[in-house]
């Protein structure tokens, strides 16, 4: 009978490796689909909310509502039920052997466990905050990290390194008392725990004497009773933590979720369906302001028809960039309308507005990738004929054969290791191979020494030919090719005309501009 109770306690054993396997494969499994899929949604739901959006939240804080908290959640899809299961099923074959063994057993190990699942919960959340206080350093850490990595260049050149290594010391203490904090309360927990079941043990130990005196149980049975008194820790502790998870998990989804109910102010229009080629642009008494009361563009006005350019100017501030994104539609003009090919852009589809409205501005975006993925931004339709053709027609040819791989060299994000001229033409590329209707050059040539200047000025000249343009510019020659000018200040219209009829009239400020000869207008 004992080597058949042996085989029968092998299998079961190995039955349990085999099933223990199987069901964290299928809960790992479970666990990452559901969480993978919620990160992809929420990361394409914070892509698709506004530019306002994104400024009152750091990418710090981003990652720690796509990644963090949804982390929370993978160990409640892929544990939760197994663990909750199985260590409620083991914890009651427990009690029932028990009972079965002696009523007045298992009545006693049923009491002690109820005060002691009671009991290590509470134990667990006294635990909470010292964990939240370490989670919180940390992300303190790794923000400070972030940003200051992000400008290293600046640090460096202003000898701020010392003042920086100072803060670093300040979160890393913070860090380690916070860590050595949670780390003790732990260890408490710990022993606080353990001593519970010691008590519970010593009961098994006594009830377990005092029934085998009294003849009511053999010494087996009395071995039973504390060996399965002893098995109780494991499911007590499992339930204790899994419902601690639980509400973990509940806070993170109603993050979550809040994250999803923020709708951008900016939404997709029906479809404006305008015809290709070049496009007319209109301002009809725009008004806008990034914030309640602080108005940066005041009654602006203006139209040009398809194919035409305009020479934006003013000074520093004085809204000629917040004039292109509204164009963009990366804002929605708080007054009046913004018209592109004679429709409104809020009934345009976003992708579509985007398609046909390209930007370069002054600060160029190299990401991680290819030089291909970087000129067609993902977009494997475009023949690689046509990207080179481009670079050529920028300028970038001898560039691009002095890359190692070509067209598959790997650019870093930030684009170390292009000039800022190397960026400003590969800025340029992006938007030649988009080829839009309506292109906007905000101070696209500012960065740019002589020379390469230059070499763009023919590139500008083929990228302006067929397409209605808004060239902003702080240097009066910049907009020489300029069908009309327009002159900003403080968000206002103050001139607007054609160039020609500008430049010949006297009491215009434009032409007073140009006999000063003042080059820089900021
Ligand atoms: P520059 O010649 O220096 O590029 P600009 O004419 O392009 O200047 P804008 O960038 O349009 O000026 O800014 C106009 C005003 O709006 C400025 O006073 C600026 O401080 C403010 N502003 C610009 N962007 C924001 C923003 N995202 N949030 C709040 N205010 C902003
Ligand atoms: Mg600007």
């Amino acid at each position: 009978a004992l080597l058949v109770l042996a085989a029968v306690y092998i299998a079961a054993a190995l039955a349990g490796q085999v099933l223990g396997v199987a069901a964290t494969d299928a809960g790992e499994w479970v666990g990452w689909t559901a969480t993978n899929a919620m990160r992809a949604d929420l990361a394409e739901h914070c892509l698709d909310l506004d530019m306002a959006f994104h400024q009152e939240h750091t990418p710090g804080e981003m990652i720690e509502r796509i990644d963090g908290d949804i982390d929370t959640l993978s160990n409640f899809f892929s544990q939760f039920v197994i663990l909750v299961l199985g260590s409620g099923l083991y914890l009651v074959g427990v009690l029932v052997l028990l009972w079965l063994e002696d009523w007045r057993i298992g009545v006693s190990i049923a009491a002690f466990t109820v005060v002691s699942v009671v009991v290590v919960t509470r134990l667990q959340n006294v635990s909470v905050p010292y964990v939240t206080r370490e989670r919180q350093a940390s992300a303190e850490l790794y923000g400070f990290l972030e940003e200051r990595l992000a400008g290293l260049a600046d640090l460096r050149s202003n000898g701020a390194s010392s003042y920086v290594m100072h803060r670093f010391h300040h979160f890393m203490r913070n860090l380690f008392r916070a860590g050595r904090r949670s780390g003790m309360m732990e260890g408490v927990m710990w022993s606080a725990t353990t001593g519970l079941f010691v008590v519970g043990l010593a009961l098994a130990l006594v009830l377990g004497l005092v029934l085998y005196r009294q003849g009511a149980i053999t010494l087996g049975g009395a071995y039973l009773i504390w060996s399965y008194t002893s098995e109780l820790r494991w499911p007590i502790q499992q339930l204790a933590q899994q419902l601690q998870d639980l509400q973990r998990a509940t806070a993170s989804i109603r993050r979550v979720q809040q994250l999803y109910s923020e709708r951008g102010r900016i939404e997709d229009g029906p479809g404006a369906g305008v015809e290709p080629g070049p496009l007319s642009v209109e301002f009809r008494g725009v008004s806008f302001s990034y914030h309640e009361g602080e108005q940066v563009l005041r009654d602006v006005s203006f139209r040009l028809e398809p194919g035409e350019v305009l020479g934006l100017l003013g000074r520093t501030g004085s809204g000629k960039s917040t004039i292109a994104r509204l164009l963009l539609r990366l804002y929605d003009a708080t007054d009046g309308q913004v018209l592109v090919g004679g429709e409104d852009v809020r009934r345009f589809r976003l992708d579509e507005l985007h398609a046909r409205v390209g930007m370069v501005t002054q600060q160029v975006q190299v990401l991680q990738g290819t030089v291909r993925d970087n000129l067609t931004m993902f977009d494997t339709s475009k023949s690689d004929g046509r990207v080179i053709e481009v670079l050529r027609d920028v300028g970038l040819s001898s560039w691009l054969r002095s890359l190692p791989d070509g067209l598959d060299t790997e650019l870093s994000a930030g684009g170390l290791g292009l000039s800022a001229g190397e960026e400003q033409l590969l800025a340029f590329a992006r938007v030649f191979l988009r080829d839009p209707g309506v292109v906007v050059l905000d101070e696209a040539s500012s960065r740019l020494d002589p020379a390469t200047e230059l070499r763009l000025e023919h590139a500008v000249d083929e990228l302006l030919e067929g397409r209605t343009a808004i060239i902003i510019a702080h240097r009066l020659d910049t907009v020489r090719r300029a069908d009309r000018i327009l002159l900003l200040e403080d968000g206002r219209v103050v001139e607007h005309g054609r160039r020609q009829d500008l430049e010949s009239d006297p009491d215009s400020r434009f032409r007073a501009l140009l006999r000063t000869g003042e080059e820089v207008l900021a």
